[in-house]
């Protein structure tokens, strides 16, 4: 019999180096399992990319910045980042490529198209010069746990033998904690806990601290007070899947908890901006500007696509709402 954290098992199914997930499948595309803002439309990069600029100018336009990106996948924002700011004075010249990457068949198309380096984690990459990093569906990747809070107390919300859920009770300064952060649950409310994204956060606030910086993530998730319930979904070829089945072939995700991720900024006296939604953060940057310039350059049929792009990257009833996103950068 074996039991194990969500944690570890996510950990076993999407990391471990035989044959994990997000070592080596290949998972982003039409005809794979799942596909991503960036692979939806170029405005995404393209508004990703002034943004990135915004931030350059505002640190101070450094003539040498770190550009680093954790989890690039197929490389496609960095390649629309790229080629919609190559006419940005001086900022092309000034940027070096870092990427975090722990996919070898995303590595092996990534190095066909950057000159950058490559890091297994983000503890390898020095933070010598003024950044920018973007993570864009990167930390939904990273495992969770999960407690419950029963007729008994906090239990943790564990897997017996791959295959059903069991819980089992924590210990006495866990359910302390528990019960601080989560007062007043209903029995059998589920909570989850992304230990790792915590953890980056936390890491990434230090360095902001010390250097001029900015940190942009974007991904599925809340922005409450107290969510509650399981996020836990497995995807496979575009449709929602049992999380016991194919183990290791299918995408094991959670929502990402912006509340918690902007409290750590909070707590180390930076002052992030507001858990925005994705469409909010769009139209900020003009992406319907974007849009129609495309669109008037644009032969009819291609004009339909980009109109479609932008619908499923904004409307709130597609990724406009679903999607969040949490800016935390150096202060002046
Ligand atoms: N950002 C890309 C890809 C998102 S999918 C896009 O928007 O299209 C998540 C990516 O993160 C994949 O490339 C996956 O291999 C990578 N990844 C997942 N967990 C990781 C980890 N712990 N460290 C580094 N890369 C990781």
């Amino acid at each position: 019999m074996s039991i194990k954290t969500v944690a570890e098992f996510m950990q076993e199914a999407m990391y471990n180096p035989k044959n994990g997930y997000y070592i080596k499948q290949n998972p982003i595309g039409r005809a794979r399992d799942f596909i991503t803002a960036p692979e939806i439309s170029q405005l995404f990069g393209e508004i990703i990319g002034i943004f990135c600029v915004s931030e350059w100018m505002r640190i101070g336009s450094p003539a040498s910045f770190n550009l680093i990106e954790l989890g690039p996948g197929r490389g496609t924002m960095m390649q629309d980042i790229l080629r919609g700011t190559k006419h940005v004075k001086g900022f092309k010249e000034a940027i070096n490529l870092h990427f975090v990457e722990t996919n070898e068949n995303h590595i092996k198309i990534q190095k066909e198209l950057f000159l950058g380096n490559w890091h297994s984690e983000i503890s390898s990459v020095l933070f010598d010069k003024p950044f920018i990093l973007l993570a864009n569906e990167f930390f939904d990747c990273l495992p969770i746990n999960q407690y419950i809070f029963s007729q008994d107390g906090w239990c943790e919300r564990c897997i017996i033998d791959n295959k059903d859920f069991v819980n089992v009770k924590v210990d006495h300064e866990l359910a302390k904690y528990l019960s601080r952060e989560y007062q007043n649950v209903p029995i059998n409310s589920i909570v989850e806990i992304n230990y790792p994204a915590r953890n980056m956060v936390e890491y990434l606030c230090q360095v902001l601290k010390t250097m001029k910086g900015s940190v942009l993530i974007i991904d599925y998730g809340y922005d409450l007070d107290l969510p509650l319930g399981s996020s836990l979904q497995a995807i496979k070829s575009h449709k929602f899947h049992s999380i016991f089945e194919n183990i290791g072939e299918a995408d094991l995700t959670a929502h990402v908890d912006f509340r918690a991720l902007r409290k750590i900024a909070l707590e180390n006296k930076l002052n992030p901006l507001p858990v925005m939604t994705q469409r909010d953060f769009l139209l900020k940057y003009g992406i319907d500007l974007r849009a129609s310039i495309l669109m008037k350059n644009a032969l009819t049929e291609e004009s339909e696509d980009i109109k479609r792009g932008l619908s499923r990257l904004i409307d709130n009833n597609q990724m406009g709402e679903l999607f969040k996103v949490l800016n935390i950068s150096y202060q002046f």
